[in-house]
């Protein structure tokens, strides 16, 4: 009973269905794991201990009445940059280091539906700028598998919480591979839906055009479960997709067969570590003896282009976006001056940090009136080449296979001083957010103990053909059962 906390969703739903295990007893094991293990991994910005029992005593009462939906009185996080009712959402950032919003963002209003447990808010990249979770205005995040290195961002206090079983499942956004990137250094599965698929109301905005939720779990089964209760058409996003939602779950069927998988040679990047390669390769062996068709001649030339293209727009947006941060209506404010420009001024010097005003500054410049078509222009053209090439792609394949990252998770501090060696680690699935597809990180081996995942890339909206290779991967290796030492 004591390690309650290591069950997957799945189990732990059938338990607390079954009324084998309650609610206040899963949700008591994961808060003291909980506990043991954040002051060595500082995965959590804010944890509601006294709330999260008192919705587990609610949730035990809807499972005595014999309604136990697959979320009811499951303990579960979520990023810090998706608004909670009454709990701070600080984004990881001073700015809004008080800021405690008046309402749920629609995921969350989703889990409350099935009276999920909420057990904190995890900690991010400052308003999810980021790759490592060191550019946490509080504290960096550690990696669980080599606490010296990082556990990837933006979403790391997310992925950090699963792979140390802290919570069930959590909840993570991703804008160029915040999802994924931490969800393959840190041995868990990571999904990022196609644009459109999930409300982003109450999620707050880094690059709008970009910018997507998703589920982190322990495995793809569980994924496609919260996946289900997630995704949705919202009258308050009008980016959301008025498409009708499948039950995922029934994607998990264990059969590659007439499948035909692409592998696109650009994502064996130049300067990707061996281990990585190698490990992906056997993986792709692996689809092909499980009876997938796999085309290692896939090719989308365009990608080598798709580093700049996000640079210029995700920075542009965010320039847009954070506007709003102006120390009048919400959040931090200067207050020591005089004069409004001065208060607006000193807002956001003391409010921001370094890497979203080196943003701030890239994007008002790529928008300025001179640059605007050499820059914006000129990548949002490009953007629609590289969706384009997509396309065609898929016309071809089913899925596409490709590493998640280029490397395992590197050291803390080796690339906080180099924005550049930063941002590459992106480079495998930053394209999927300029493309707007869905896409799901999930473990795929290790290097000296270190994980790495592969990334399999979806056809806008068919989210079901990717949970169904995962599924099939997961269930023929063992590599998502593999627990850090810690
Ligand atoms: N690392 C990328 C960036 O810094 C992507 C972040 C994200 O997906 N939120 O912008």
């Amino acid at each position: 009973m004591d390690d309650l906390y290591k069950l997957p969703l799945t189990q732990a739903h059938q338990l607390l269905k079954e009324k084998k295990v309650s609610s206040v007893e899963l949700t008591t094991a994961c808060l003291s794991r909980l506990t043991r293990v954040e002051d060595k991994v500082h995965a959590c910005v804010t944890i509601c201990e006294d709330a999260a029992l008192e919705q587990a005593k609610k949730a035990d009462k809807v499972i005595r009445s014999g309604e136990t939906k697959p979320l009811t009185g499951i303990p579960a996080l979520i990023k810090d940059n998706m608004c909670t009712k009454g709990i701070k959402t600080t984004c990881s950032s001073k700015i809004l280091g008080n800021f405690v919003p008046p309402y749920d963002a629609t995921v969350v209003e989703k889990l409350k539906a099935e009276k999920a447990v909420i057990l904190g808010k995890t900690n991010m990249d400052e308003f999810a700028m980021g790759s490592s979770t060191e550019n946490s205005a509080f504290f960096p995040t550690r990696n669980p598998w080599d606490v010296d290195r990082v556990p990837g961002g933006s979403s790391g206090g997310s992925a950090v919480a699963i792979a140390t079983d802290e919570a069930i499942y959590a909840l993570g956004s991703d804008t160029g591979g915040s999802i994924r990137q931490p969800a393959g250094f840190c041995s868990v599965v990571g999904l990022k839906p196609t644009y459109g698929r999930i409300s982003r109301f109450g999620l707050v905005a880094f690059a709008s055009s970009l910018d997507q939720i998703g589920p982190l779990t322990k495995t793809v089964a569980d994924c496609a479960l919260v996946l289900n209760v997630i995704a949705s058409h919202d009258p308050r996003d009008s980016t959301s997709a008025p498409y009708p939602v499948p039950d995922y779950t029934k994607a998990l069927i264990p059969d590659l067969k007439k499948l035909r998988i692409g592998i696109p040679k650009e994502y064996f990047v130049e300067g990707m570590q061996k281990e990585v390669r190698t490990s992906i390769e056997t993986a792709i062996k692996k689809l092909e003896e499980l009876g997938a068709e796999i085309d290692c001649d896939a090719s989308l030339p365009l990608t080598k282009y798709a580093l700049a293209v996000y640079y210029i727009l995700a920075p542009s947006e965010a320039s847009a976006n954070l506007a709003r941060y102006d120390g009048v209506k919400y959040g931090f404010s200067y207050q020591d001056t005089n004069n409004m420009w001065e208060a607006m001024e000193k807002t956001k010097q003391f409010g921001f940090g370094a890497e979203v005003k080196r943003r701030i500054m890239l994007g008002t410049y790529a928008l300025s009136a001179g640059y605007y078509d050499a820059y914006y222009l000129k990548a949002q053209k490009v953007r629609t080449l590289i969706r384009g090439e997509f396309d065609q792609a898929f016309q071809k394949y089913d899925a596409l296979v490709t590493p998640t990252s280029p490397t395992v998770p590197f050291k803390l501090g080796e690339k906080v001083d180099d924005p550049m060696q930063m941002y590459l680690s992106d480079v495998c699935t930053l394209p999927i957010n300029i493309a707007g597809l869905p896409a799901i990180s999930i473990p795929a081996g290790f290097a000296d103990g270190l994980p790495i995942g592969m990334q399999i890339i979806g056809k806008p909206f068919d989210e079901e053909t990717i949970l169904r290779i995962a599924f099939t991967y997961e269930q023929a290796t063992d590599w998502h059962t593999r627990k850090p030492p810690i």
